[in-house]
């Protein structure tokens, strides 16, 4: 790893969103739910075991202590972290405007605290969307995972210091890729301490490569989808923000990473750190690009990291990714069934709360296992059938057996979109119907559409009618081809917020709700006028190695800019020794490592750490040049000019409603 790579940075993740949380004034206010909605909640909740209160009992066991309402304050007004405004879930009945089922999984989150798992371990849960989990070893703490913003995770470690003596942290562990899992790493250690070897930090093998794939080249897109995914700028409430299936909601704090000091690149590699006995089980490519499963067989105790939690988890996440491979994911609850099941007396994760008693914890994993299982070979099933993404989505249901269970439930993933994610997985976004093939762009189509209808006032005419019936997936649909062929069209836009509000007060996912909600907030209201944290950030970009770094030039140019222009650069970099030669035609940027090019326009030399302080704009290159920082032999103007072809992307472009022209 490049002397660059193991700098630290600040990281901006996927589900990082500065927004505030109060409504803006003259905002159009939530609405109350409509009977068709009552109705569906009410038949939900009557197919459900609400009585098995199991779950609670889990959350609770080995309860030490807290901190009222797990408060973690900010620099700003605005805390990082608080449970307070969900104080409302404490009301065992679930509010009308809320699934009861989501409800349910929203008080299990609102539970925060240290917890004792069993001898030597501790999670504190409750303080972020995931869970710090502590080991302590003979003279040190070994960390696995340490919450998405630096300040939460400080506040985790303090409270269980407050309870347990204080050793020092020599281990951080990061489980898997995602921020939620590294960002607040800096809460619990330093640059500094890994620097002098004080602190050792160990991750799957691949993982600074997910890292930075996942949260720069499609970044930008990502970074506005995901604040439908988690809704951070929906008010806390019953009509409102309720949870996010996976953990109460995002912490706004500050996001770090601290590159490994080591990885796990064998999978059933047994280390001992500490006087703590671990086996490392690699699983890439099931919740995350690169994740790993930890046995702790002194203990007894298994960590599944994200693989088994107590809901369906994500093949697709609505922020958008790359669709994982359920199969894969089953394959490996099987192999930690084989390997561990038997020897294990405690089933832990990095979201959600533990699972006691060895028959629970091979029951847990065999429901988790066969869940991914079934979603995998039942939409393949179907897709072989000739059914559609749309079909296979609505014909699948759960085995009854799996229906009743509560850890299966849909509140982060739902069946239904991990359905289509196994047809993209292996068929992708053609449905083969011709007529799909090459329609018209959305625009269009929704004109011509809402033309053929009769016009758009005769369209929100029957949608009225529809919506009163409860049809709200229709009206929605509807509403947004009226919406798309007119963006003005203050009816449609509302009576399109009006359906999406209440498929939102509907729906047993967490992820869902927010979707639903937002997009109803977007339509009533307008893109809101924030900045909006992009993940794509000078600090991600210069955690890239320099082929990514150039990659993401290339995603960065604008074709018509481009048009007609060659270029050839000779990169060469002083402290990294690399060189590399990017060159410019047909309006695509490629390049080759380890040569220089005879014919080219102009050479750069530089180091990388000059091109870093370029990109976090701490200088220029003219000034840079003046500087003496960078060397550029041949035409100086041709640096300038490539620059001048780039796209810098904006993070809150419309979603609901057409780009403006
Ligand atoms: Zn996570």
């Amino acid at each position: 790893m490049s002397k660059t790579r193991r700098h630290l940075i600040a990281l901006a993740p996927a589900i990082t969103l500065a927004l505030g949380t109060s409504m803006a004034h003259g905002q159009i206010a939530p609405k109350a739910p409509e009977p068709a909605t009552l109705k569906a909640n009410a038949d939900l909740a009557k197919t459900l075991p609400f009585a098995n209160r199991e779950d609670f009992d889990d959350a609770m066991r080995g309860f030490i202590g807290t901190t009222p309402d797990a408060l973690v304050p900010g620099a700003g007004p605005r805390p990082v972290w608080t449970m307070k405004p969900y104080d409302f879930l404490k009301k065992n009945e679930a509010a009308d405007s809320v699934n009861p089922s989501l409800w349910r999984q929203a008080q299990l989150n609102a539970i925060h605290g240290l917890f004792k798992v069993t001898e030597r371990v501790y999670q504190v849960r409750g303080f972020d969307i995931s869970n710090m989990t502590i080991i302590e070893g003979d003279t040190s703490l070994i960390i696995v995972d340490t919450l998405l913003a630096s300040e939460a995770a400080r506040a985790a470690l303090e409270l269980y210091y407050q309870h347990r003596p204080k050793k020092p942290v020599g281990t951080v562990i990061y489980s898997h890729s995602h921020a939620d899992h590294f960002g607040g790493v800096k809460g619990v250690t330093s640059e500094a301490d890994v620097a002098a070897g004080k602190v050792q930090v160990l991750a799957p093998t691949g993982f600074m490569e997910a890292v930075a794939g996942e949260t720069v080249i499609s970044g930008t897109a990502t970074s506005r989808r995901a604040q439908y995914q988690f809704g951070p700028q929906l008010p806390p409430g019953p009509r409102g923000h309720v949870d996010t299936g996976l953990g109460k909601k995002i912490a706004l704090g500050t996001v770090t990473l601290i590159a490994p000091t080591s990885t796990i690149d064998k999978t059933m590699e047994k280390r001992v750190i500490d006087g703590v006995e671990i086996v490392f089980q690699l699983a890439p490519g099931s919740e995350a690009p690169s994740e790993m499963l930890m046995y702790f067989p002194q203990f007894r105790v298994l960590d599944m990291a994200e693989d088994v939690t107590h809901n369906m988890h994500n093949l697709y996440t609505i922020r958008g990714s790359e669709v994982r491979d359920g199969n894969l994911w089953s394959r490996y609850i099987s192999e930690a069934l084989e390997a561990f099941g038997d020897k294990s007396d405690v089933i832990i994760a990095q979201h959600h709360w533990p699972v006691a008693g060895q028959a629970r914890v091979v029951s847990l994993l065999k429901k988790q296992r066969d869940m991914y299982k079934f979603i995998n070979d039942q939409s393949l099933r179907l897709l072989n059938q000739g059914y559609l993404p749309g079909e296979i989505a609505e014909t699948l249901h759960m085995p009854a057996s799996l229906e009743q269970e509560w850890s299966t439930r849909g509140y982060y993933g739902t069946l239904r979109h991990n359905a289509r994610a196994v047809y993209q997985k292996y068929l992708g976004w053609y449905d083969a119907n011709p007529a799909d093939l090459d329609p018209l762009p959305p625009v269009e189509n929704a004109r011509k559409t809402v033309d053929y209808m009769g016009g758009a006032d005769a369209v929100i005419d029957r949608a009225r009618g529809d919506f009163a019936k409860g049809e709200y997936r229709w009206v929605a649909s509807a509403m947004n081809q009226v919406v798309f062929a007119d963006p003005n069209n203050r009816a449609a836009r509302e009576l399109g917020a009006d359906a999406l509000e209440q498929l939102g007060f509907q729906a047993e996912a967490g992820t869902w709700r927010n979707a639903y909600l937002v997009g109803a907030m977007e339509l009533r209201n307008g893109v809101p006028k924030i900045p909006g944290n992009n993940t794509a950030n000078a600090e991600t970009l210069k955690a890239l190695n320099t082929e990514m770094f150039f990659d993401y030039l290339g995603v960065r140019l604008n074709a018509t800019k481009a048009e007609g222009k060659t270029m050839v650069i000779n990169w060469s970099f002083t402290d990294s020794k690399q060189q590399f030669v990017l060159n410019l035609e047909n309006s695509a940027l490629t390049y080759v490592k380890g040569r220089q090019a005879a014919n080219a326009d102009a050479a750069v030399t530089l180091a990388r750490d000059t091109l870093d302080a370029v990109t976090l704009q701490r200088t220029t290159f003219p000034d840079a040049m003046k500087a003496g920082l960078i060397k550029i032999d041949g035409d100086p103007r041709k640096l300038d000019e490539l620059l001048s072809m780039l796209d810098t992307f904006k993070v809150m472009f419309e979603v609901v409603e057409p780009k403006p022209k």
